[in-house]
């Protein structure tokens, strides 16, 4: 009895020393947790650096609008774009979103604050100069005495106004095509040739930007015909999103860059010219449907749809272009 009670405590004790030790075995090797360095060092979130200038996020995906009282700044994560007030700039790292956070690398964080900051000054100058004739104004006229109201005769219909701001914006036919920047006003529509006969939009973006030393593809839009890319697919160049001026249309002579500025370039791929061939008709009705649907939204009228050599000393694009017949479509 004596020894089966020993024996009994004995086991009792090694079963609670084995409970005691594994969970301290197991907990014993766990070093200290060792507190997150701040990442604040070599990024900053969009919200940190929205805090900075009391600003308010917005995340539509593609683009993050940060919203001030005087300043909006949009970022593209995924890509180095970013725009103040409507100007685009093209960082040279690129915004990243990271477990649900928008990261702006410290350059481009400081980079974006000098602008912020400059456009801020800029518009309270802006403001200022608008207050000044308000002050000097003069007291205002005595208002005309009050004649009695019953002769006027009561409108039948409504003054029918139309306010270009809210008129409603058709939808693109393509989902692509729709820009994500602010709208710019845009004047006229480019067209031109690609004057080679095989291509698409990634090889020119690398033309344009290896051989010519632009940041991207100068058009906006490119026309396959079914050599590197579908026939009659449109490709969206990297400027379109958003919305930045093209690189296409610079009349060198003149020192001219209104075409670029406020020209939207759409290029076919073919030569048109020497090469003597002519558009494919899925060329043509990519590029009608495009145009049209451009036309419609930015309020470009026909006679400013117009091809590279209107503006500039070139072929471009190129004599075997059916103009007349495309020219028949914008009505
Ligand atoms: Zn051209």
């Amino acid at each position: 009895m004596g020894i089966r009670r020993a024996w009994v405590l004995t086991a009792a004790i090694a079963a609670a020393s084995l409970l005691y030790l594994v969970p301290a075995g197991m907990a014993a090797p766990a070093p200290r947790k060792v507190a997150p360095k701040p990442a604040a060092a070599d990024s900053l979130t969009a919200t940190e650096f929205a805090a900075r200038f009391q600003m308010r996020v917005a995340d539509q995906g593609n683009c993050v609008t940060l919203r001030g009282s005087l300043v909006t700044v949009r970022l593209y994560p995924g890509t180095n774009q970013v725009s103040v007030v409507g100007d685009a700039y093209t960082l040279k790292d690129t915004i990243q979103r990271k477990d649900g956070a928008i990261r702006i690398p410290s350059r481009p964080a400081e980079f974006l604050s000098r602008q912020v900051l400059a456009k801020r000054r800029q518009m309270m100058a802006q403001r200022q100069a608008f207050k000044v004739p308000e002050v000097k104004l003069p007291p205002p006229a005595p208002r005309p005495v009050r004649r009695p109201a019953a002769k006027k005769p009561l409108p039948t219909k409504p003054t029918p106004k139309p306010i270009r701001a809210v008129r409603p914006r058709p939808a693109a036919p393509d989902s692509s095509w729709a820009p994500f920047a602010t709208d710019r006003r845009w004047k006229w529509i480019v067209i031109h040739h690609s004057d080679d006969l095989e291509g698409n939009a990634d090889k020119y973006d690398r033309v344009h930007r290896e051989e010519n030393g632009w940041d991207s593809l100068g058009y906006h839009f490119v026309i396959g015909n079914g050599t590197m890319s579908k026939d009659g697919e449109v490709e969206v160049g990297p400027r379109w999103p958003i919305q930045k001026h093209g690189a296409h249309a610079r009349n060198h002579e003149l020192g001219d860059n209104r075409y670029n500025e406020q020209g939207i370039g759409i290029c076919l791929v073919g030569d048109f010219d020497e090469g003597g061939r002519r558009p494919t008709s899925a060329q043509m009705k990519a590029l009608v449907r495009l145009t049209g649907w451009l036309m419609q939204r930015y309020d470009i009228p026909a006679h400013m749809v117009i091809r590279h050599c209107d503006c500039c000393d070139t072929q471009c694009p190129g004599k075997h272009f059916p103009w007349t017949a495309f020219q028949a479509h914008l009505r």
